[in-house]
Parts: C-alpha cells; sequence; structure tokens
C-alpha cells in the first residue's frame, strides 16, 4: 500500500518529456526483438557485453527505431561512432557514390587518392607545427597495437607506463594497457611490459614506476587518455598532461595520446588534449573518424614514422568507403559544428547539473562538450552504486532512451555532434524520470 502511494506519488512528479521525444508502442523486447536475440544466442559470441535487448531496425539523427517499431532517442551514438548521428544524408551519398568507384583495393600496396585526401585532412588537425604521417586501421584497438609497435621500434626501449582505470583496447599489446576490469584480462597473461599508475598522480609515477619498477631509459611509451573513457569519464586533472608532456621530454618517452573516443570534435576541440595545450608525439583514434565505417589511426610525427617497407602493414585499414565517409564527416564537423558541441555540451550539463540537484544519489556531471557522465552514488560517503546504475539504464531503455554506463558506477551521454537542444531536453527528462522509478 505505502509502496504503490510512493509510486504514485512519484508518478505526480514525474518531468514532462517534450515533443522530442521517444515512443514506445510495444514494451521492449517486443516479439520480432526476441526473435532476433533467440537467433543471436545461437551464433555470436557470449563474450560480447550487451546490457539491455535493443535491436535495432534503421536510425535517423539522433533517432534509432527498434524492429518491433518503438522510437528511441539514442545517446550512445553506437559508442561515440555516429558522430553526425544515424543515416546522415551527406554520409549516405558519399558512401553509395564511393562504393559505386570501387569497394577495396588494399592501401598497403596501392594508392587512391581518396586515402590521400582523408589523411591530408586528419593529419592537419592534430595538434603540433611538426609534419605528420599515419598508418590507417580498422579499430581503437589496432591504432593502439601500431602505436605500440612504432614506440618500440623507434625507441628501441621494452616498457610501457599506463594509467589505472584506462581502456585501450582488447588485443594482446593494447589489452596490456587497459586497466580497466579483471574480465578484460583474466587468463590472457602473459602480457607486455606495462606499469600502471593513478590517474592524474605524478607524485606516484615518480616516486614508485620511475623510481622502483620502470627505469624511465627503459620506458618506449606512455600512453594516456585526455578523458578516460571506458573508465567512467574522469577528466584529466589541470596540470597532469602537461606534466606528463615535461616527464616524456626530460626521459625520451614517446607521449601516446589515445584520442579514440574523446576525439574528433566531441569533447568540443578537436581532440581533447587541447584543452590543456598538449602535443602529443603520436595521436590515436578511430571511433568516429570513419563516419560511422571502421576507420582507425595512428598519427605521429613524420620524424618519428621512420619505420621501413613491411614494418607494419594491414589489409582493410584505410578503405575508401570509410575514408569518404570520414572525409565527408570532418568537412561537416568544420562547418561550425564545434560550436553546436560546446553550447549543447554546456546545456547537456547544465541539464544534468539540476537533475543532479533534485535527486541526492545522482552526482554533478563531468565531461567536456558531447561527453558527458553522472555518478549515481549510495549513501552519503559518495560510493558509487553499479547495481542502480544498471537499473536506470534499464529504465531508460524502457522509456525509449539509449544510455550505455562507464566506470563502476556511471551513467554516460554521448548525443550526436549535431544534437539539438529539444532532443538533449527530452533525453535528459527520460533519464531523470527512469533515475526515480530505478
Ligand atoms: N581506446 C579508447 C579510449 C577506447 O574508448 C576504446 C574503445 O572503447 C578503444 C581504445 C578500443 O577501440 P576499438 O573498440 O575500436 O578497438
Amino acid at each position: 500500500m505505502a509502496l504503490r502511494m510512493r509510486q504514485r506519488a512519484a508518478e505526480a512528479q514525474e518531468t514532462p518529456v517534450p515533443d522530442f521525444a521517444p515512443k514506445i508502442k510495444v514494451p521492449p523486447p517486443g516479439p520480432k526483438a526476441r526473435r532476433v536475440i533467440e537467433r543471436d544466442r545461437k551464433v555470436i559470441t557470449s563474450a560480447y557485453t550487451r546490457g539491455y535487448p535493443f535491436v535495432i531496425e534503421r536510425g535517423e539523427g539522433a533517432y534509432a527505431w527498434d524492429v518491433d517499431g518503438n522510437k528511441f532517442l539514442d545517446f550512445t551514438s553506437g559508442v561515440a561512432v555516429n558522430a553526425l548521428g544515424h543515416a546522415h544524408p551527406e554520409i549516405v551519398k558519399v558512401v553509395r557514390e564511393q562504393s559505386a568507384k570501387f569497394l577495396h583495393m588494399a592501401g598497403t600496396d596501392f594508392y587512391y587518392e581518396i586515402m590521400v585526401d582523408f589523411a591530408e585532412r586528419l593529419c592537419s588537425l592534430v595538434p603540433g607545427k611538426s609534419k605528420k604521417h599515419c598508418f590507417l586501421t580498422n579499430s581503437g584497438t589496432e591504432s593502439n597495437e601500431a602505436a605500440i609497435k612504432l614506440a618500440r621500434y623507434v625507441t628501441r626501449r621494452p616498457k610501457m607506463i599506463a594509467f589505472y582505470n584506462c581502456f585501450h583496447g582488447r588485443s594482446m599489446g593494447s589489452l596490456s594497457l587497459t586497466a580497466s576490469k579483471p574480465q578484460q584480462r583474466r587468463h590472457f597473461a602473459p602480457l607486455l611490459d606495462v606499469a600502471h599508475a593513478p590517474y592524474g598522480d605524478l607524485k606516484f609515477l615518480d616516486k614508485y614506476l620511475f623510481g622502483k619498477i620502470a627505469p624511465p631509459e627503459d620506458v618506449a611509451a606512455l600512453f594516456v587518455e585526455p578523458i578516460q573513457g571506458e573508465g567512467g569519464y574522469a577528466v584529466a586533472p589541470d596540470g597532469f598532461l602537461q606534466g606528463l608532456r615535461e616527464r616524456c621530454d626530460k626521459h625520451g618517452i614517446l607521449l601516446v595520446v589515445d584520442e579514440v573516443q574523446t576525439g574528433l570534435g566531441r569533447s568540443g576541440h578537436w581532440w581533447a588534449c587541447e584543452h590543456w595545450g598538449i602535443v602529443p608525439d603520436i595521436l590515436t583514434c578511430a571511433k568516429p573518424v570513419g563516419g560511422g565505417l571502421p576507420l582507425g589511426a595512428m598519427i605521429a610525427r613524420a620524424d618519428l614514422m621512420s619505420w621501413p617497407t613491411g614494418a607494419h602493414a594491414n589489409t582493410f585499414g584505410g578503405n575508401p568507403i570509410a575514408c569518404a565517409a570520414g572525409l565527408r564527416t570532418i568537412e561537416i564537423l568544420s562547418d561550425g559544428l564545434l560550436e553546436n558541441v560546446r553550447t549543447m555540451g554546456e546545456h547537456l550539463a547544465r541539464r544534468l547539473a539540476e537533475v543532479s540537484a533534485r535527486q541526492s544519489q545522482i552526482g554533478p556531471p563531468h565531461g567536456l562538450g558531447l561527453l558527458q557522465a553522472v555518478d549515481i552514488i549510495r549513501g552519503s560517503n559518495g560510493e558509487l552504486d553499479g547495481e542502480r546504475r544498471n537499473r536506470i539504464v534499464d529504465a531508460a531503455f524502457d522509456r525509449g532512451l539509449l544510455l550505455l554506463g562507464c566506470g563502476e558506477g556511471s551513467i554516460r551521454f554521448l548525443p550526436p555532434l549535431n544534437a539539438r537542444k529539444g532532443e538533449i531536453d527530452a533525453a535528459v527528462a527520460v533519464f531523470d524520470n527512469a533515475a526515480r522509478s530505478a
């Protein structure tokens, strides 16, 4: 009885969801979604990390429809990939045009102009005055793997440094850097020689890594995310990246900035490291750079990319359709969209702060631009509540909002970079109501 009264009181207080609202016709997963999931279970690996049963049929901008006709607001952007939202007409057009010319030719063995066009444009965006060269990949993992190899090749040193809660990928080299969750590493040893320090703690780095287990002259590269993504949207404290740059310069260590999740405008600058004026030796990227298609890059100063023919290569890196989509994405973003990221990012943070002020167990937003997260807190000591976080994400899904967790108890908000105010207001209103119900 008391529970029902509390539920009714909570419903009476629900935040009205504006016109941009999602529309749920059939409680998800509906019958068609359930059928797909049943078939999926029989053929797709159990290692994937699906949290809730969303089965997409099509998308448009910030919206995605499931196979049962439900309309969702997508605040995951395919994990920061769909920078311009779903099915942007310009991206669809260049994909059509390029696929009618040729689908693949292997940039490792042959030349094609769209690869050069894309690489010129991408390299021109990377901080630092020196000329850049890039190695094109198909994923973030592959970009970091290439960075590990280049760093070892150039320095002839064996070790690497990374930070607790970081995520750099899952292949054996990039997994050696990753220090995010035990299930990502369990039973995969032996890995490469990587020493980890707490994120933001320069003193620990000096005293315990350089001072005890990783003599700087043995360290090839130091890998850092300017905002730890999978680790919970921890923004680098001021002075941290600058401190790393100084130490790398002092010891001849290559500074690798992983912009796989933060890059290509999501933070409000082309690269998040620009917020601190940092020039990396190597920058790695992927997710949004192919405009929704698999494409990544390891970009280094031209003088560093000194390895000879055959030292590293791949078959699919720099696929022509992905390059065409990536180039068009950069052109569209260049046309005032970074300003949209900054203003909409502030708006999103403001709206989330209002929710946080109303609901004591939701922490204030943290992030930059349209890369924002809130922590779900248990009690008054700030402890993260991963279980309730998952319940809130599930409740948001039931109401038509796609969100993803990150870290131990955080929820991230990743709308497309061309998101509109109404979409943000609608998403936050749904989130607010979902959090109250969970
Ligand atoms: N680096 C960062 C910062 C990431 O967030 C991710 C993926 O989430 C990766 C690397 C790995 O990228 P991918 O999944 O494309 O291999």
